[in-house]
């Protein structure tokens, strides 16, 4: 299951820069989980990438 971890997400946009489809803004300019899947987004790889380690999927 991919979850964004409110209290690490920093707000930097990357995620839903790189996966519109799965990451999109939530509350107080945190990232939110849109769906649970994607065909054309490693999420895992996106995960690894976030600055602050707070994807988890
Ligand atoms: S990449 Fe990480 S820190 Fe940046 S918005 Fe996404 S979850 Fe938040």
């Amino acid at each position: 299951m991919v979850s964004v971890d409110q209290a690490l997400c920093s707000g930097c946009g990357l995620c839903m820069e790189l996966c519109p489809e799965v990451f999109g803004w939530g509350a107080e300019g945190r990232a939110t989980v849109l769906k649970q899947e994607s065909e054309t987004c490693n999420l895992e790889e996106i995960s690894d990438q976030c600055p602050t380690e707070a994807i988890n999927v």
